[in-house]
């Protein structure tokens, strides 16, 4: 079929719809593809069931561990301190601590952060700040949310039966 016009049209100043989610299954490493609308997903490769609840953390002063294969926001107001594992990240306010994440990192302008960071990629922004260790790429060793285990009852092993 030979190609119309219309199709050789592109739109560089049209923002990239931000409809997929990139990550990597935090039990055996495969890449996924995500729809930003899915609420769970199981790993093609390993079968791992996944979560993906999007967190917002816009308080002052929070200390807290948080584990999430969705998106973590620490927005404009937050201080957070304290270890995260997540899909994605995206830090507007100040983090301190272990950042371990299965897809991308955005550190918005006027953001702080400090500690470890271990990501599939990075993005930062013109007038973020940021003090430590970084770890990005395929290859980065990135550890997994500890994520509720899956309802089992089985009363030979359950202490409480
Ligand atoms: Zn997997």
């Amino acid at each position: 079929m030979p190609l119309k016009p219309s199709m050789l049209t592109t739109h560089p100043r049209k923002p990239q719809p931000r409809e997929v989610r990139s990550l990597s299954c935090p039990n055996c490493g495969a890449p996924i593809q995500v729809s930003r609308r899915a609420m769970s997903y199981r790993c093609g490769k390993c079968s791992m069931p996944m979560k993906l609840e999007d967190v917002t953390v816009d308080q002052l002063n929070n200390t807290r561990t948080l584990n999430t294969m969705g998106h973590i926001h620490l927005t404009a107001h937050s201080k957070v301190d304290g270890e995260l594992r997540c899909g994605e990240l995206t830090v507007s306010g100040s983090y301190h601590g272990n950042a371990h994440v299965h897809g991308k990192v955005h550190m918005q302008s006027h953001s702080h952060c400090s500690g470890e960071i271990n990501a599939r990629s990075l993005t930062i922004d013109d007038g973020a700040s940021f003090e430590g260790q970084l770890r990005i790429g395929p290859k980065a060793r990135i550890e997994a949310p500890q994520l509720e285990p899956p309802e089992f009852h089985d009363p030979m092993i359950d202490p409480a039966a």
